[in-house]
């Protein structure tokens, strides 16, 4: 992606060097609570593929970027990514009549404290409604591109603007499209997660026609989307998967509601919660 020397956003709070002082932090109790309240990148039982316990305090197995120049440009990067999606969707509220209210983005390390409750890097990144902030440990970079196999600037670019899709969809409260009957279930998680998708996806269509996408971005979106579906984590954590326990769509939704997004480029070819065929 073309980012260097463009606008950093000014909503950037860094909370690098503070860290949560290696207390516990959330647990399978704990993270089964809140994660109805915090809306995550992963499905699947990241958890596991971590290779976390409950019990552990939140330790990453990443290895640490050290406030290394690479880290540094990568704070730098997602600044650009976040300033762009400021862009997009302030253009696309105002064509609904409508005014977009910036979110914030949290980098911290190894655990942090939001609205939602504590919580540690390996739930990964997330957006938690009550603060209208994201959460982003940066070595969830080094995630993707060894443990998930999606490297690449704009596989980054998709989680940012995935987090992104979740707080206009909490702006623009989409979850009430929902029939009251699938409330509170999987089936509404994977259609509200894939509609977060679809809105990076969008963010992506507006991107490109800026001329910030270099080749090969696309994909790189597509296989980071690929990689956190239900069905490859579980496979990977476990061996198995059980379709039931799905929260975020299968590896191919999840790829093919981003591309969709791309592809139209507007919020109203993103309604999952009334697609017959997710
Ligand atoms: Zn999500």
């Amino acid at each position: 992606m073309i980012w260097k020397g463009r606008r950093k956003s000014a909503n950037v709070e860094d909370r690098r060097g503070m860290g949560m002082g290696g207390k516990t932090v959330i647990g399978g109790g704990i993270g089964s609570i809140i994660v109805v309240l915090l809306f995550t990148l992963l499905g699947g039982n990241p958890g596991d593929l971590m290779g976390n316990t409950p019990t552990t305090n939140g330790s990453n197995p990443a290895p640490p970027m050290n406030g290394s120049t690479q880290e540094q440009e990568l704070a730098d990067f997602v600044s650009v990514v976040l300033a762009d999606t400021e862009e997009v969707w302030s253009v696309e509220f105002e064509k609904k009549g409508l005014k977009y209210e910036e979110p914030k983005l949290v980098l911290f390390r190894d655990s942090v404290q939001s609205a939602c409750g504590s919580a540690s890097s390996s739930v990964g990144p997330f957006y938690c409604p009550g603060d209208h902030k994201l959460y982003i440990d940066l070595s969830f970079y080094e995630e993707l591109k060894q443990r998930f196999q999606a490297p690449g600037d704009f596989a980054m670019a998709y989680v940012l603007a995935h987090e992104v899709g979740h707080h206009v969809q909490t702006l623009l409260n989409t979850g009430e499209q929902a029939s009251s009957d699938i409330k509170g279930t999987n089936e509404y998680s994977v259609r509200f997660e894939l509609q977060a998708d679809y809105l990076a996806g969008v963010w992506a269509h507006h991107a490109q026609g800026k001329g910030y996408l270099e080749e090969g971005d696309l994909e790189e979106a597509l296989t980071a989307a690929n990689a956190v579906g239900d069905d490859n984590i579980q496979k990977k954590a476990q061996g198995y998967v059980v379709p039931e326990s799905f929260t975020h769509g299968t590896s191919e939704q999840r790829e093919r509601w981003f591309y969709k997004g791309f592809e139209n480029g507007t919020i109203e070819g993103g309604d999952t919660f009334r697609a017959a065929n997710l």
